[in-house]
């Protein structure tokens, strides 16, 4: 499920590793952190929702939507990884 501007999202990692004739699974379930309204001219650009703390005379820094999904990108990579250490894993066992 991808979040939204104010809802949280969840992802799953899933891994399976078959070796003598066994089957091994691990799944991970990670939260998605909302990703906040993308505020551009006192709109967001995701929603459509009125940034409420627009004001013509001092505007809102266009990159902070773009940073924002950076952020959750970063987290999520290294959780991707872990699962894939974990199916090593399992596989050097057997
Ligand atoms: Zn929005």
């Amino acid at each position: 499920m991808a979040p939204t501007c104010d809802k949280d999202g969840s992802v799953g990692f899933y891994a399976t590793a078959t070796f003598g004739g066994k089957e091994y699974k691990d799944q991970h379930l990670d939260v998605v952190p909302a990703t906040g309204h993308n505020f551009q001219g006192g709109r967001c650009t995701v929603c459509g929702a009125a940034d409420p703390s627009y004001n013509s005379s001092n505007r809102p820094n266009p990159g902070t939507g773009v940073s924002a999904r950076g952020i959750s990108l970063a987290v999520l990579l290294p959780v991707a990884a872990a699962v894939a250490a974990v199916c090593g894993a399992i596989k050097k066992r057997g």
